[in-house]
């Protein structure tokens, strides 16, 4: 079966991961600003990384403002590299395969299951809740 490689594009984050391989941090997201006037300075809110001042043909100075926006970015999912995200997968191949041969796959409950028995008890859980109800009218 084929896996949809959505989960392997680059990742924006809100907060701080490692990849899931090698433990490094995910980058910090930068964006860059281009000054329109000669002169003009980057005013933002945003962390400046670095201003690089470039000069144009007349001599001009335009400023190129690279600022952190607070965010961070993993390159390849949840993992830095592709790389790590072969290592990781291969390894795992590998886990499951010598747990299949120790103790048989069969007792570890399917994440699909797990959420199957939470729903299953929630309804449980509302249509007791919900003849109380019923019960205390009458
Ligand atoms: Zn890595």
């Amino acid at each position: 079966m084929m896996r949809t490689d959505t989960q392997s594009e680059e990742k924006e984050l809100n907060h701080l991961v490692r990849c899931y391989n090698c433990q490094r941090e995910a980058k910090k997201q930068v964006k860059t600003f281009y000054a329109t006037r000669p002169g003009e300075k980057y005013r933002g809110n945003l962390e400046v990384k670095k201003e690089t001042p470039r000069q144009n043909n007349y001599g001009h100075i335009y400023w190129v403002t690279e600022c952190f926006t607070g965010k961070y970015v993993m390159k390849f999912g949840n993992f830095c590299s592709v790389k790590c995200g072969l290592i990781w997968a291969n390894n795992e191949i590998e886990r499951r395969r010598m747990n299949k041969n120790t103790n048989g796959s069969g007792n570890a409950i399917k994440q699909e299951d797990k959420d199957q028995l939470m729903k299953l008890r929630n309804q449980i859980a509302m249509n007791g809740r919900a003849r109380y109800a019923k019960q205390e009218k009458v």
